[in-house]
């Protein structure tokens, strides 16, 4: 019998389907996420350990395309897939639950529902939140973009208050509003994810627009973006960051760089130099750091709250306990929060762990850089390979396409977001076609934010009972 196993059999694997895995001598791995740092440890672990995958949600998401789904372009389920289905085709098993804490004495997890499971080897891929930077009222105020309910609530609040503007457009054309009214949306974060929502949202204004909202002008919609460093995109090279302005500046959107904000406000931004903005729907796309609540986790935390790594992906001080992708930094490099890095310390967290349940002693993880691209619409992007080589414009476009469409995960996924970004690309112009919203009924968990119906009647309310105004009569 390998040292670990006999450790499992001194350990009972509480409040679990027990009489399941009794039989089995495998020692088990709870993988806690279902995203890119999670899915990759599944096929490495396969037929060696019983392998249990937690996740809060019963789907994993594929966040790269989650600005689509934010911008009426897809669906959100073209971006989501059952983590239980995805579980099960790697053999592993999968449990709706939150992870809430670790007794990494005893071995086991807890989970939201009060229950707790026993591990032999737990990997930790929870992934990344938004960080705000202690900007006063950004946390209240701005909508984020790092779920796909996050996605869906901004596509709804958006196209609420579209329906809004158009109908003040309407009725001020019938001569009974004082006002024209506009729609202000205000990025804050000129990054990647920053820049493909700003030219996406300007695409839709200049595009979409003419025929999905007649009523509209598209000058009644702007489209700013905001960026405290002096150039957009920063680990790309200083030219395709201009490349990348220049593209927005050309489909309208005021990119303002060098600009940092101070507050946010329900619609405004206040910014350090003292200037007050309007903004009517404010998306922070500024930074990421780890869940709050990774931090009752007993494990030791580093810069923005990630969970520290030693070289071979162990949790400092923990020798049964991996963490991988945006939760996790090693404590002198830290990768970069992106897919590829999540991707690969997934696949070598879960080969330590054979390592370490066969005896043998752990390797070191070692990043193999394959390079990043973003997009900023269509045909127009930037994509830079580790080897020094630079594209843009079509070509790069249609790299990312393609390595976007390869990588998302399931054929029907696929099939329907090539089906929905071909309609985005080369139809939107001619008949609309914009991926509808939910009905207010559908956002009761959605928090604060919730759009849909409810904007649109509050944006019309507000527009049309506003300072100059008709009596608010529709
Ligand atoms: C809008 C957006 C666009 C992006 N675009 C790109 C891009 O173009 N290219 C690129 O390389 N990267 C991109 N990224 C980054 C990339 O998506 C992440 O780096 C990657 O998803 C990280 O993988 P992960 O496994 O660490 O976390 P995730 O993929 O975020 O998965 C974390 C999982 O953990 C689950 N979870 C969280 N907390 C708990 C808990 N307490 N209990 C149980 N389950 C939990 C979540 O539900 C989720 O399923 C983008 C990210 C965002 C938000």
């Amino acid at each position: 019998m390998r040292p670990s196993e006999r450790a499992t059999t001194e350990l009972p694997i509480a409040e679990y389907p027990t009489t399941e895995y009794s039989a089995s001598q495998q020692p088990q791995v709870i993988v806690v996420g279902c995203g890119f740092g999670g899915l990759a440890t599944l096929k490495e672990l396969r037929d060696r350990f019983r392998v249990l995958v937690l996740d809060k949600n019963g789907y994993t998401t594929f966040q790269p395309l989650l600005y689509q789904v934010a911008t009426a372009g897809l669906a959100p389920s073209d971006v989501a897939c059952s983590a239980r289905a995805v579980a099960g085709k790697c053999g592993a098993r999968f449990r709706h639950g939150e992870l809430t804490g670790i007794n990494a004495a005893g071995r086991t997890v807890s989970l939201a529902d009060g229950s707790q499971i026993g591990y032999d080897y737990l990997i930790l891929a929870t992934g990344a939140t938004a960080a705000y930077y202690g900007v006063a009222g950004a946390a209240a105020h701005a909508r984020s973009l790092y779920t796909r309910r996050d996605a869906i609530t901004l596509r709804d609040e958006l196209l609420g208050r579209l329906d809004g503007l158009a109908a003040v457009s309407q009725a001020g054309r019938a001569g009974r509003a004082g006002r024209a009214g506009r729609l202000v949306i205000t990025i804050v974060g000129g990054n990647a994810t920053g820049v493909e929502l700003a030219g996406s949202l300007a695409e839709l204004r200049n595009s979409a627009l003419r025929t999905a909202y007649p009523e509209i002008d598209p000058t009644q919609v702007e489209v700013r973006l905001v960026e405290q460093l002096p150039e957009l995109l920063a680990p790309f090279g200083p030219a395709l960051r201009r490349y990348a302005a220049a593209e927005l500046a050309e489909r309208g959107a005021d990119v303002r760089l060098g600009t940092a904000i101070k507050e946010v406000k329900s619609e405004a931004i206040l910014l350090a130099s003292g200037e007050t903005l309007h903004s009517d729907l404010t998306v922070w796309a500024a930074g990421v750091q780890a869940p709050p609540a990774a931090g009752a986790w007993g494990l030791e935390q580093g810069e923005a709250g990630r969970i520290v790594v030693e070289s071979d992906l162990r949790v400092r001080g923990q020798d049964r306990i991996f963490a991988v992708g945006d939760i996790a930094a090693g404590a002198e490099h830290p990768l970069p929060q992106l897919a590829q890095p999540a991707l690969q310390m997934g696949r070598h967290a879960a080969r330590q762990t054979r390592r370490l349940a066969d005896g043998e002693p752990t390797v070191p993880f070692s990043y193999r850089d394959k390079g990043i691209m973003a997009t900023i619409g269509r045909g127009s992007a930037v994509v830079q390979l580790a080897r020094g080589q630079r594209l843009r414009g079509t070509i790069a476009w249609l790299a990312w396409l393609g390595l976007h469409l390869v990588t998302l995960l399931g054929n029907r996924n696929r099939i329907s977001a090539l089906i929905n970004l071909s309609w985005r690309y080369l139809a939107w112009n001619h008949g609309g076609g914009l991926v509808v919203g939910d009905d207010q009924a559908d956002h009761a968990d959605a928090g604060p934010h919730a759009g849909g119906a409810d904007a649109a009647q509050e944006a019309a309310r507000r527009y049309l009972t506003g300072p100059g105004n008709g009596a608010g009569v529709l």
